[in-house]
């Protein structure tokens, strides 16, 4: 099935979060427009090429589906890849709201291609950050020109959720240089066709260093080096799995002929700082790619609701009936809309947060954005299967693809079970509380103004399941933190889904929007807060009953 930009929605989003400041509506609908052709025409229709075919190995080479070369070539011509690299290395430096504008309609488009750049980003992230003028002079301007593509190296087989564990090993040369060597697992795009130099970051320890996450360094080792030679390093397989068959997922091999040479990335044992200033963005643009997915889990199931025939709807004399008339599958329809519209907002409001340096209510929207966002494209992918009956469950339809692409969203980039652990654990205690209050009371403000009583109702509930969970012991908070992470969200997206819908007023956008946020508020959000008081209230041994 085509896919078709969902333009119009973006736009409103950014109106509703703002975050535009340096730049005009009318170039962000210029850009918005554009990125949403090359989508459309160039990285939709290899999606399923990218699921049937996949990529393939043999001989410590990668070779990606016939086509991707190419799309990723036009792509990078066209200047997609600079978009939000900083301008002193080639960059557009437009705001981050856009990179996620973007990023929705590659992801919507084709979640397996546009997860190198996502990577990519990432990997120029951290170097603009914290590598010295050196590197950044030689690295930064052929990967934000897309030349040269990067890669995020965390895993290892003892070492995933919990980086204390990691293995991989780095050496002084003597020459400023390092020889990094061990194995990673599930290392995206670790090794392909289509760019010309693969730059690796990759986190290892020193020999000398501490014990734990204190001792973890982040290294630059580019599969060629800046003299031509081919580095110590190779892609020793790649995985076979349920989805995302387009994107190589890669155990890479370093130092298999006395190390790897690999340049430091800020401090020695400070590794993990490092990665970090590319992990909050990394995992805000994650959440977009659930954005992504159930953008086009929508699409494919109102067209299928439109097109297929069965039964006759109530009130209706005579012939069979548009699916898309029966009330239950209206019912799925506005849920896959409503949750797609509310994890847009929700992405694109963390978004604002980082261009306007709002860090606080950054850092406590990031969670936010991955694991609602994410959770929901399973969801609204599963939903969308469910609108296609049996054939959803056949290949050829397309659902399923989705459904299976979407399944790792919630894994990877910190599973949504750490995210949640990070919200409560850490976020909402943010300068003592403070920005979670300053949160709650920007979403009082929106819900009071268009006097939606019941959210502000829910949202006080809410408020004050936090303020318990503030007082209870550590692991009780962290049992509960997967639904308030849920609530909150949902709260967050309501808040501005109201303040969208009377934005756009009475027109059928606006329409759209109450009856979506009427779905967020009182068919979601009701049951959610409920469900964080209830395991709040359980028994004291609930979090010990597993065992
Ligand atoms: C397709 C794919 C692509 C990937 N790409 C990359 C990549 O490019 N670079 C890279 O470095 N890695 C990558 N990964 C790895 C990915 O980030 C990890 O799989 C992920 O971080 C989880 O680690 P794990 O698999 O070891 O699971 P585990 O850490 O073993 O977790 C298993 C379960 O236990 C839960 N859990 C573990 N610890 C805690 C805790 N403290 N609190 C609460 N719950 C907990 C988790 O939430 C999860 O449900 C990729 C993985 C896949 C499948």
């Amino acid at each position: 099935m085509s896919f078709v930009p969902p333009t119009a929605d973006l736009m409103l989003a950014l109106r509703t979060v703002g975050g535009l400041d340096s730049m005009s509506e009318q170039d962000a609908e210029t850009i918005i427009a554009e990125a949403g052709r090359f989508a459309a025409e160039q990285l939709a229709p290899l999606s399923r090429a990218g699921d049937t075919i996949g990529v393939t190995y043999a001989n410590g080479t990668v070779t990606t589906v016939p086509g991707w070369r190419n799309a990723y070539r036009m792509w990078c011509e066209a200047g997609w890849s600079s978009v939000n690299g900083p301008a002193d290395f080639g960059g557009q430096d437009l705001p981050m709201v856009m990179t996620v504008a973007c990023a929705e309609l590659w992801n919507a488009a084709n979640l397996s291609f546009a997860l190198s750049p996502l990577l990519t980003n990432g990997a120029i992230e951290a170097i603009a950050a914290h590598a010295t003028p050196e590197l950044k002079a030689h690295y930064l301007p052929k990967m934000i020109a897309g030349t040269w593509t990067g890669t995020m190296n965390l895993t290892e087989p003892q070492s995933g959720s919990d980086l204390s564990g990691l293995r991989c090993r780095a050496e002084r040369a003597g020459d400023g240089t390092y020889r990094v060597s061990g194995t990673k697992i599930y290392i995206t795009y670790g090794e392909h066709d289509c760019s010309e130099n693969i730059i690796h970051l990759v986190l290892a320890r020193l020999s000398d260093a501490p014990p734990g996450t204190r001792g973890i360094s982040l290294f630059l080792v580019p599969k060629f080096l800046p003299d031509g030679r081919r580095n110590d390093l190779r892609c020793s397989a790649i995985e076979h799995k349920l989805g995302l068959h387009g994107s190589p997922t890669c155990t890479m091999i370093y130092g298999d002929g006395g190390g790897a040479t690999g340049w430091l990335i800020g401090e020695e044992n400070r590794g993990l700082t490092c990665m970090f200033t590319m992990m909050n963005n990394a995992r805000l643009l994650v959440g977009v790619q659930g954005v992504g997915v159930a953008e086009r889990a929508t699409q494919m199931a109102f067209a299928y609701a439109r097109e297929r025939k069965q039964g006759r709807a109530v009130g209706r004399s005579e012939g069979l009936s548009a699916i898309i008339e029966h009330p239950d599958v209206k019912r799925m329809l506005l849920e896959m809309r409503s949750k797609t519209i509310a994890a847009r907002l929700l992405c694109m409001a963390t978004a604002a947060a980082m261009d306007g340096a709002r860090h606080a209510e950054a850092a406590l929207l990031t969670p936010l954005a991955k694991a609602f966002s994410t959770d929901i494209a399973v969801e609204v992918a599963s939903l969308a299967v469910q609108v296609h009956g049996g054939m959803g469950y056949i290949e050829e339809a397309g659902a399923a693809q989705l459904l299976r692409d979407a399944r790792i969203l919630p894994i990877y980039e910190g599973t949504n079970g750490i995210q949640a652990a990070d919200l409560v654990v850490r976020k909402i205690r943010l300068d003592g509380g403070a920005a979670l209050g300053a949160l709650l009371l920007s979403c009082t403000h929106e819900l009071e103004a268009v006097s939606d009583a019941k959210a502000v109702h829910l949202l006080a509930t809410l408020k004050s399941c936090c303020h318990m969970l503030l007082q209870v012991a550590e692991n009780r908070a962290l049992f509960c933190s997967t639904q308030v992470l849920r609530a909150l969200s949902m709260l967050v997206a309501a808040a501005h889904m109201r303040k969208a819908a009377s934005m756009a007023g009475d027109t059928p956008e606006g329409i759209a929007m109450r009856s979506n946020a009427d779905f967020i508020v009182h068919a979601c959000l009701v049951g959610e807060v409920a469900r964080c008081e209830a395991l709040l209230a359980m028994p004291e041994h609930g979090p010990d009953m597993v065992s």
